[in-house]
Formats: C-alpha cells, sequence, structure tokens
C-alpha cells in the first residue's frame, strides 16, 4: 500500500513539476488541480471461525480478494468450528487468522491472569500452529484500558472493536480499530453496498466489515448466502476499477506500524 502512495505521491510530484515548468515555458496555466483519489481501503472480518465459513474460501480466492478469521483457539476443531486444517488452507490462500480470545469470553473487567490467558495463551496457540496471529478481535467488541494493554504486551499489532466505523488510515488507536455495525440476517446487500460507497463519497476511510455465520438465517448474526455472493464481486468489481483496495487488518496494520 505503501508502494501505491508512493507512486500516487510521485505522480503529483511530475504534475506540480511540469505544471511549474510550463510556467516557465510561458504556456497558459492549467487551472486543473492535481487531484489524487486513493482508492478506499475495505477489510472482510469474520469472527468467530464458525464451520460454515469454510465456504467463503473459495468464494474469495475466485475474486482475488482476502479476509481475516477471529478465531477462538480453544474452540477450533469443536462442533461448529471450523478445524486447523481448515484454517490453515485459509491462510495458505493469503487470508489472515487473527485471535478472538482463547474461549470467546468478553475480556472486559478481567483480572491480569484471567485476561492474560484468554489473550496471550491464545495467541501462543496460534503462534504454535503456524499463524502469524498479527491482529485480534475483542468478543462481543467489547473492552477496557486493561484488555487493550493486554493485547499490545501479548504481542499484537492491533485489536479490532466493532462500532464506531469507518476508521482512518492510520487508525486511531491501533488497539480499538473501530468496524462497522455487524452485518446480519435482515442486513441488505445494498446497505453492505452503500458502507463502501459512501466512505468513499466522503473521502479517505477504512471500511472493516464485520461479519458472522454464513448461511440462510441460520442465526440473527449471520449473512444470507445470496447477500455474500452478490457483495464479493461487486467488491472485486470496485477493487479493479481502482475505487477500493480490500486488505487483510493485519495487512493494513503492519504497513502503517512503525518497526
Ligand atoms: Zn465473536
Amino acid at each position: 500500500m505503501k508502494k501505491n502512495f508512493s507512486i500516487a505521491f510521485f505522480g503529483v510530484s511530475m504534475a506540480l513539476l511540469l505544471g511549474a515548468c510550463s510556467s516557465i515555458a510561458n504556456a497558459p496555466p492549467t487551472n486543473t488541480p492535481a487531484r489524487v483519489s486513493r482508492p478506499t481501503i475495505v477489510s472482510l472480518t469474520f469472527d468467530d471461525g464458525d464451520d460454515d465459513n469454510f465456504a467463503i474460501g473459495p468464494l474469495l480466492k475466485a475474486n482475488s480478494l482476502r479476509a481475516t478469521f477471529y478465531v477462538s483457539s480453544g474452540l477450533v476443531g469443536s462442533k461448529g468450528y471450523m478445524t486447523w486444517d481448515q484454517l490453515k488452507i485459509l491462510q495458505d490462500d493469503g487470508n489472515e487468522i487473527g485471535g478472538h480470545a482463547l474461549t470467546h469470553t468478553s475480556v472486559r473487567g478481567l483480572d491480569a491472569e484471567t485476561l492474560k490467558r484468554q489473550i496471550c495463551d491464545d495467541r501462543t496457540n496460534l503462534l504454535d500452529r503456524g499463524f502469524k496471529a498479527v491482529s485480534f478481535a475483542y468478543p462481543f467488541g467489547s473492552y477496557d484500558e486493561n484488555a487493550k494493554k493486554m493485547a499490545k504486551d501479548c504481542g499484537y499489532a492491533g485489536a479490532r472493536a466493532v462500532r464506531g466505523g469507518p476508521d482512518t488510515i492510520p487508525p486511531t488507536d491501533l488497539y480499538a480499530i473501530m468496524g462497522l455495525p455487524y452485518i446480519v440476517d435482515d442486513t441488505r446487500l445494498g446497505k453492505i453496498e452503500r458502507y463502501v460507497i459512501e466512505t468513499r463519497r466522503n473521502g479517505e476511510g477504512w471500511v472493516i466489515l464485520i461479519f458472522h455465520h454464513v448461511c440462510d438465517s441460520c442465526d440473527y448474526f449471520s449473512v444470507k448466502p445470496d447477500v455474500i455472493n452478490g457483495f464479493i464481486p461487486w467488491l472485486a468489481g470496485q477493487q479493479s476499477k481502482g475505487n477500493v483496495k480490500v486488505m487483510t487488518i493485519g495487512e493494513v496494520i503492519l504497513g502503517n506500524v512503525s518497526p
């Protein structure tokens, strides 16, 4: 992303330079301002590691997009959840696997020891299994200052909350990255597209979409297959037009965090 920005800035610099040269040559000055139109950054996040999420892998791959899957390591492989092998396949396709607390408990108000177990032990499990675990997502979007500090101390480069988005690039608070409201059972395709379109219309921004189950009304926290099957190709189309750039959470924050 930095490279693209550099190219954009280079382009603007050249335009200004050429404009200056034109003036020197007494050519009529152009009133057209140099216009930088950076793509809106969009991140797709799937929380909880539900087993129905695995089917999203081929859809993303077919559209050359990548997403972030937040999983609770203590639940991986149990009934209703993806297995370690499935997560490995998703990661091998370029998706990010991030932490979501050991047993998907709310990390708000926990004592230090429990907090450490929920966030650090969870990350260690992911690392031990070969996952990069760059970013974390607070279960239920619930956190406090202790949880933010623990996410940082456990080695995460950033942590995603829920509401408040769209966020900015770089985000206002790396340990309280703001997403859009949860996509739920009755969220229509047009509404998800508007989250992207309106952010772009308002200027720069980071649109983080949060999905849970992918199913036909199996749960309130779900997106219908028809909706996601319509949205992903639409988003890929927006990317090919240069309107958006779809990145995982890890890609965005590592691109903006000082080493
Ligand atoms: Zn969750």
